[in-house]
């Protein structure tokens, strides 16, 4: 994970679902480029080149309002957190490695590889499912938005470098994990 979280120009991260973070390294190209200001730097943490010493940032804030789309990417991650991490046919909620991703329609039918299409199942139920299209989930699957995908990603911990990221993130206080970079230089 990289150590430099970049916030958008109205203070808000550039993106919670991933959350929005920068190598050390680009923080420091895109400040000295004026395209973002250095909102916090790590107190302890300093590096330099034969002519220079920067301190590395911690946080920076782009310097013009970047609009992006919020368009959800389908990937297991976010499929797995749509469905909280729970089997979507017996509602288990197994570790996370013995989760999969099961076809609603089995391929062997036609089913598509997409939102609309594919659940969190654990080991069992997805066997016993096989390519039988009459098993179906609780709840039909759908294309979450961005926002329902935050909301959902606010339940679960978040790793921060710098505690000073929590003040632009308004995480849960008790699902925070403190994980401090490694200060290469
Ligand atoms: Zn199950």
């Amino acid at each position: 994970m990289s150590d430099t979280l970049i916030l958008n120009a109205d203070g808000n991260p550039l993106s919670v679902v991933p959350l929005s973070v920068i190598s050390w390294q680009t923080a420091i190209r895109l400040a000295y480029q004026e395209k973002v200001r250095v909102v916090q730097d790590y107190d302890d943490w300093e590096v330099s080149s034969p002519s220079c010493t920067w301190k590395v940032p911690s946080i920076v804030m782009c310097s013009d309002f970047v609009k992006w789309s919020r368009e959800v990417k389908y990937n297991r991650t976010n499929i797995l957190l749509r469905d909280m991490f729970t089997c979507q046919f017996c509602g288990d909620k197994p570790p996370v490695g013995q989760l999969t991703l099961d076809h609603v329609l089995p391929r062997i039918h036609g089913g598509k590889t997409n939102w609309t299409n594919i659940v969190t199942a654990c080991k069992k139920c997805n066997h016993d499912k096989g390519s039988n299209k009459k098993i179906v989930p609780k709840v039909m699957p759908q294309k979450p938005n961005y926002y329902e995908l935050c909301a959902k990603r606010m339940k679960f911990p978040i790793t921060v470098r710098d505690k000073n990221w929590l003040t632009f993130l308004a995480w849960p206080e008790d699902n925070v994990e403190f994980r401090p970079p490694r200060k290469g230089s």
